[in-house]
């Protein structure tokens, strides 16, 4: 019998990746993704497609499902300060309508994308799993109040759940069919693709949001996870969870890079020039985010294997080539 997973927001750049190596390790996949954000053909072969919001889960979602994949979400943290009440209704309420749905068709297994950005600003670093608690824009406290309701869930109506908390999401994965997944934002807002931008020739050069943090050079400090390394969190956590119990795990590699080094490291990597001007601050911006992931390491058995600047940018900056030719 094989396994059968429902991938909600399948089309994205994490959801397809681990949609794909879910079906690579043997398993079904039924993806629910509105394509409101990215475009169906991100949906990897083999996955069959529902496209409708995840609002309108229950007319996909019965007992034939083993589990849960739950990706589908606004992502934006700027969008979020403008347009509170999108955040709101697609995350939070999405949330709660996949909730009832799972209980009700008796689907008693999730496994869902949280965000570093529950923890603010944080006290200190490495960030624990038992960190407070501070979130700084609409985005962050809707993926904490998922985490919250879903902790509900389990401990009141025995769901197996994991809420996975990403660091900073980096790289690309080149399937075993040899298709490349990667990050498309329209308009992209992240550091390491718009660097890769200024190194196509793209844009002519790389603004650095803030120079006069309380960090080695000034820069803000992000700890970068490879796609596939947090893709392979996500088949490990539906192995360990059990029923009643909603755990949490922080995802990253462990180690901080500031922004002026992420510039100079596409330099290195892809042979190009960045040029930098420093900019303002962007609001709302914490100035070092490094996280611990010894949890997932010891309860998960989870072992990063690409967590170098060279794989992490190499692989993103040869899916950005690709796209291009
Ligand atoms: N950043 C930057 N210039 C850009 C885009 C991002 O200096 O054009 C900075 C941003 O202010 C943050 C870091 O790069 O300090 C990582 O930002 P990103 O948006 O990639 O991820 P986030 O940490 O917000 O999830």
């Amino acid at each position: 019998n094989t396994v059968k997973y429902l991938v909600t927001g399948g089309a994205g750049f994490i959801g397809a990746t681990v949609a794909t190596m879910l079906m690579e390790a043997g398993h079904e996949v039924v993806v629910i993704d509105d394509c409101s954000r990215n475009s169906q053909r991100f949906v990897p072969a083999g996955a069959k497609l529902v496209r409708k919001r995840v609002h309108e889960v229950a007319d996909v979602l019965d007992s034939s499902f083993d589990g849960v994949l739950h990706f589908a979400g606004l992502i934006a943290a700027g969008e979020s300060v403008e347009f509170p009440e999108r955040f709101w209704d697609n995350n939070a309420v999405g949330t709660l309508v996949l909730l009832e749905t799972m209980r009700k068709s008796g689907v008693r297994k999730l496994v869902f994308s949280s965000s570093a950005g529950v923890y603010g600003n944080p006290e200190s670093v490495p960030i624990t799993e038992d960190a407070a608690t501070n979130p700084v824009n609409a985005y962050s406290y809707t993926k904490l109040s998922c985490d919250m309701a879903i902790a509900s869930e389990a401990v009141a109506h025995g769901l197996a759940a994991a809420s996975l908390r990403y660091f900073n999401v980096a790289g690309a994965y080149r399937d075993k069919q040899g298709t490349w997944r990667g990050e498309n934002h329209e308009p992209e807002t992240h550091l390491i693709p718009i660097a890769l931008e200024v190194a196509a020739g793209k844009r002519d050069k790389l603004a650095i949001f803030g120079d006069d943090y309380p960090t080695p050079d000034g820069t803000c400090v992000r700890d970068y996870i490879h796609v596939a390394d947090l893709a392979q969190a996500h088949l490990l956590a539906l192995d360990h969870v059990e029923a009643g119990e909603h755990r949490v795990y922080n995802l990253g590699s462990g180690t901080g890079y500031s922004n002026a080094q992420i510039a100079q490291a596409v330099a290195r990597i892809t042979g190009r020039e960045i040029p930098v001007v420093y900019t303002d601050r962007r609001p709302g911006d914490p100035a070092e985010l490094v996280a611990s992931s010894q949890r997932a390491k010891s309860e998960l058995g989870w072992k990063p294997t690409r967590d170098s600047l060279e794989q992490m940018v190499g692989d993103a900056w040869a899916y950005y080539q690709h796209t291009q030719a």
